[in-house]
């Protein structure tokens, strides 16, 4: 375990010491001793000896108090540092010739003595640095709570502890890092809890081990993410290659989990600790899902971002409050009954903003996520989404059902399914006509709350789609108990399956897993009539792409069902699966849950 003195020393950093003494010539004995070590100040009575001690009691690690000064003595002085808040906990050595005293000293809080005549140099280094130990000690044991599981410090501490290492080196650079495990939860899943735990301590060991040695102190922030603050210059690949041994232990059975981390390189220490460690993550982030690339590091096109986030965030309530946010529409079509025909619809949004142009989800919804603004941006969507579904009964004299994007923030929320209800019923819809998306990787990252919600949310009669298939690694146990009437898959499968020397046996398999599930299958991302052809053949049910559609403003989408409207009654068709099994599939023993599935 980390001992807690090595945390305030650097390679440069000094640590302040007051010297009260009134006579010269032990100024200068202690000066000599004490300064290669220590930065000094000095007064030369008791008054000013608390004056300085207030001035400097941010950074003052401890006071040597001579007991006989004139205008206040070392008495009086310790008396009023006692009882001065500020003040309080800095450690205080009295330096005294009068054995008597010492006992009084003690009654009123010196921390240690030393005799004088001044002992041998060495002894008196000694005793300044085991006082400023133990204090240290007693702060950090009074203040933290370490990390059970990895004897690390938890995060409240970790702030704090860089704050006043801060104040210590104020001119010492410092680099801020974030480790992450990507696939950390495969651990869990395939090995238990236990198993995930072992190799979450030996990735903190490693962690702990390389940055003390660099100066620098380590903590788990939440579950698989790890925080280190320490001197700038470190070689940090080289410390998340070490981490990564830690990893490496479990052979192949890690083959898919490996370490990611991101640093803020000499931060701007102007900016909140939390701050510095945002941007670490960014960084981080940045590198998310890369095996080539391991360590991001904040640079000037992620600080870009970032302003770019904020004003973001910014303007959100007036983007609202000024119906910026607009609506689209991608037709999806069944693509067995002969052709294709017009079924369903994603409703998906955009942000026409008044200084930078369209906006596409892809930038401001996973912020809205991290924020939880997303739950208010969804609510807007979905209205607006009932009021033309409602419209277009009423207008077009057509039932088309159409499906909104649900994000995993709004899954956590228990008046959802409550919130949706009354959407539909104040335009007079059933589930019939709102269709959810729900991204796979939300299911894989809670999964008991995320199904429960799911759950709750059929039973209402809602049917759910899970969105992204194939992103998110599902476990195949974890597949074979989803609770989701269809699968859609992640048009990153389309697209690799049909470029120069792609296959379709992904694909294959996700239209076997959704057989399994007797659920229907809904390719997105499908851009030419080929490929809409082979995805038939393979029995892929709908399909959603530029092929047939962009997503289209809600006058155009209004031509479109207009056209395919007058085409027959298919729009009306029920969402229930009804597609051809395709001669090449195999037949799948089903068990109760696609019987559950099914009903
Ligand atoms: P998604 O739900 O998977 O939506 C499909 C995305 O693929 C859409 O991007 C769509 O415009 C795009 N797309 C459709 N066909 C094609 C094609 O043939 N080729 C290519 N290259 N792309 C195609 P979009 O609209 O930019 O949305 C991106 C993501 O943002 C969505 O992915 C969804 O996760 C999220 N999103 C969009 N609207 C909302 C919303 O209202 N609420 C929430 N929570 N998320 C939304
Ligand atoms: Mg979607
Ligand atoms: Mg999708």
């Amino acid at each position: 375990m980390l001992k807690s003195h090595e945390k305030f020393h650097s390679k440069n950093g000094k640590r302040l010491l007051l010297i009260a003494d009134d006579e010269l010539v032990n100024r200068e004995i202690l000066r000599s001793v004490l300064e290669s070590d220590y930065e000094l100040v000095f007064a030369e009575d008791g008054a000013e000896a608390l004056r300085e001690a207030r001035r400097a009691k941010d950074v003052l690690s401890l006071i040597m108090l001579d007991l006989m000064m004139p205008v206040m003595d070392g008495i009086e002085a310790l008396r009023a540092m006692r009882a001065d808040e500020d003040l309080a906990s800095i450690p205080v050595i009295v330096a005294t010739s009068d054995q008597e005293a010492e006992v009084k000293c003690l009654t009123i809080g010196a921390n240690d003595f030393i005799s004088k005549p001044y002992p041998r140099p060495s002894v008196i280094l000694a005793r300044v640095q085991r006082a400023i130990e133990l204090n240290e000690d007693r702060l950090i044991i009074n203040s933290t709570e370490r990390d059970e599981l990895t004897g690390l410090y938890n995060r409240e501490f970790f702030y704090r502890y860089a704050e006043q290492f801060d104040r210590h080196h104020t001119d010492l650079a410092m680099d801020a890092v974030i480790v992450d495990i990507n696939h950390f939860h495969h651990i869990n899943e395939r090995f238990g809890s236990a198993y995930g735990d072992e190799v979450l301590r030996r990735v903190g060991e490693r962690l702990r081990a390389s940055y003390s040695q660099a100066g620098g102190i380590v903590c788990r922030r939440e579950a698989d993410t790890f925080m280190a603050y320490c001197p700038h210059g470190n070689d940090h690949a080289r410390t998340l290659e070490q981490a990564s041994e830690a990893i490496a232990y479990g052979g192949d059975a890690h083959a898919r989990m490996w370490l990611r981390m991101g640093v803020y390189e000499d931060v701007d220490k102007s900016l909140e600790v939390e701050r510095r460690f945002d941007r670490a993550q960014m960084a981080s982030d940045s590198v998310r899902g890369s095996f080539a690339r391991t360590v991001g590091t904040y640079d000037a096109t992620l600080h870009e971002r970032e302003l770019f986030h904020e004003q973001l965030i910014d303007d959100f309530d007036a983007a609202i409050r000024e119906r910026q946010f607009i609506v689209v529409f991608q037709p999806k079509y069944d693509i067995q009954s002969g052709s294709p025909v017009l079924v369903s619809a994603e409703a998906l949004v955009r942000w026409d903003h008044p200084t930078l142009g369209m906006v596409s989800p892809g930038d401001f919804v996973p912020l809205f996520e991290e924020n939880g603004l997303v739950q208010q941006l969804d609510t807007y969507v979905w209205r607006e989404t009932c009021h033309r579904i409602a419209r277009w009964k009423e207008r077009l004299a057509v039932s088309v059902p159409v499906s909104v994007n649900v994000s995993r923030v709004d899954m956590y929320d228990p008046h959802l399914p409550e919130a949706l209800v009354s959407l539909l019923e104040d335009d007079g819809l059933t589930t019939d006509d709102l269709l959810l998306e729900i991204t796979e990787s939300a299911y894989t990252q809670d999964a008991d709350q995320i199904i429960t919600m799911v759950r709750g949310l059929r039973d209402l009669g809602f049917k759910v789609e899970m969105d992204d298939f194939g992103t998110g690694y599902s476990s195949l146990s974890m597949i074979s108990t989803l609770p989701i009437d269809a699968l859609k898959i992640d048009m990153q499968f389309v697209s690799s399956a049909f470029e120069e020397g792609g296959d379709t046996r992904l694909i294959e398999i996700i239209i076997d897993i959704a057989d399994y599930l007797n659920v229907p299958v809904i390719a997105e991302g499908v851009e030419t009539k080929a490929q809409m052809l082979a995805l038939r053949d393979l029995g892929c049910d709908r399909a959603q792409g530029y092929y047939f559609s962009k997503p289209l403003p809600v006058g155009l989408f209004e031509e479109l069902l207009v056209q395919e409207g007058s085409q027959g009654a298919a729009l009306r068709a029920s969402f229930t699966p009804s597609r051809a099994i395709a001669p090449r599939r195999r037949s799948l023993v089903r068990n109760d849950v696609s019987e559950e599935a099914r009903s």
